[in-house]
């Protein structure tokens, strides 16, 4: 007992200094299934490398939240180090604070602080690309020495503005589609039609921030229009009638006619009786037809309402739209983080490439664009320039597409172009779509 007080002892003497007024060398950030596998790892940086390592479960302050905790370790940690499994990714998409804790402290920091440690083959998430990370699959005794260099390494001067900017882009890029938050409608006829009361987190938070005012004009405004409130009769009950009206009342009607004639013998009310079934299916034809025009009516009105409250949603970074359930006739309203700004200035940039090609009497001039960052100059007083009009004629194109580019998302019908997806990582971006109907379009021409 007494050689392991004394081992320990030793090891606490001989830890290194931690540099910076930190309390700790590294934080480790990791999914409770890598559990023992970080342990391992801690007990060979504490034994082997007398690194402080800030643990978990042993160090976190109980009674803080999460956050706070993660803050707590991320700000008095000289490094971060993930650890980058499935298991990781999955449980880390939906903490929206842990991403935003990164941000935070990203703006905060003066050096590159971040190690992400690959455990085993897995997608590296957006935000974390930006960073060098440590191949940590196979031997460990193979990449431990890099690891330790690695954490050892003065924290390099980079241009922070340039790191976080990427940081954000990444962000923003995995971000794009993803849904926020979903409100559908009450089954019940009675009462109001959503049971919504206050602005659901996922859309308070930043950079959202969507205002409890703007959220509720969305929901009362919606709650009103002709294909919410009749989404009863028309998705449920109208291939009800019209199989009544259409089939089974003539046929009903044709069996009593017969019936009828078997009986008494006589064949002269046969016309009259035949006529007089003609009329229901021309009352179907006629109901079908009012649903129809109400329907198209109905959606003009959802796609016009939608489009102005994208339009509005714009600088919130997030978009709406809705889907329809058949059987149950639920309206549901879908919230979506999307942000528009990379799209509008890559279309905003090619209309000012055709414009100079369309204009080829003017001097040949040298722009300053470039084009991995989508840089868009606003300035009205040159015409090498995108000017204002040009950026605002873009953002309504897209915004005029909106409706059927989110449409085709909610029912899984866009395209998923692979490495070449533009602004979005699920599916392709509203830039993209718009391309892809313009090359259709010229198609068919
Ligand atoms: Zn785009």
């Amino acid at each position: 007992m007494a050689t392991v007080v004394e081992e320990e002892e030793h090891h606490s003497v001989e830890r290194k200094m931690v540099p910076n007024g930190k309390k700790f060398h590294v934080f480790i950030s990791y999914s409770e299934s890598d559990r023992s596998w970080v342990g391992t790892v801690i007990q060979h940086l504490q034994n082997d490398y007398n690194f402080k390592c800030f643990e978990n479960s042993a160090d976190f302050i109980p009674g803080r939240k999460i956050t706070e905790n993660i803050e707590y370790a991320m700000s008095n940690s000289v490094k971060t180090m993930f650890i980058l499994t499935e298991e990781y990714n999955k449980s880390y998409w939906c903490q929206y604070e842990v991403e935003f804790a990164i941000l935070k402290l990203l703006a905060e920091m003066k050096e590159n602080v971040i190690i992400p440690v690959l455990k085993e083959e897995c997608e590296i998430p957006g935000y974390l690309r930006p960073f060098t990370y440590i191949n940590g699959i196979g031997d460990m005794n193979v990449w431990l020495p890099k690891l330790a260099l690695a954490i050892e390494a003065q924290g390099e001067q980079y241009n922070h503005e340039l790191a976080l900017n990427r940081v954000k882009d990444a962000v923003n890029r995995n971000r794009n589609l993803d849904l926020l938050h979903e409100e559908t409608s009450r089954i019940s006829c009675r009462g109001p039609v959503f049971r919504w009361k206050y602005v659901p987190e996922s859309l308070s938070i930043p950079p959202m921030k969507v205002s409890s005012e703007l959220y509720n004009e969305i929901i009362k405004t919606i709650s009103s229009k002709r294909l919410v409130l009749g989404r009863h009769c028309r998705n449920c009950w109208w291939p009800t009638m019209l199989l009544a009206l259409v089939i089974v009342l003539p046929t009903l009607g044709v069996g009593l006619a017969f019936i009828g004639i078997a009986i008494n013998g006589g064949t002269s009310d046969l016309i009259e009786i035949i006529s007089v079934l003609m009329a229901f299916p021309s009352v179907a034809m006629l109901w079908l037809a009012m649903c129809c025009c109400s329907e198209y009516w109905g959606q003009r009105e959802m796609r016009h309402a939608f489009l102005e409250f994208n339009r509005r949603l714009i600088p919130n970074k997030v978009m709406v739209t809705y889907k329809r359930q058949r059987l149950t006739a639920n309206f549901t309203i879908c919230f979506l983080f999307f942000d528009m700004t990379s799209c509008v200035n890559h279309m905003a940039s090619e209309l000012l490439n055709k414009r100079i090609r369309e204009n080829p009497t003017r001097d040949i001039v040298v722009l300053n664009m470039n084009d991995d960052d989508d840089e868009v100059l606003l300035d009205d007083t040159t015409e090498d320039s995108v000017t204002y009009n040009e950026q605002e004629t873009v953002t309504n194109n897209l915004l005029d597409l909106s409706s059927a580019y989110l449409q085709d998302y909610t029912n899984e019908k866009l395209e998923h172009a692979g490495d070449n997806n533009r602004h979005a990582t699920k599916a392709i971006c509203i830039c993209q779509f718009a391309e892809s109907l313009e090359i259709k379009k010229n198609a068919n021409l």
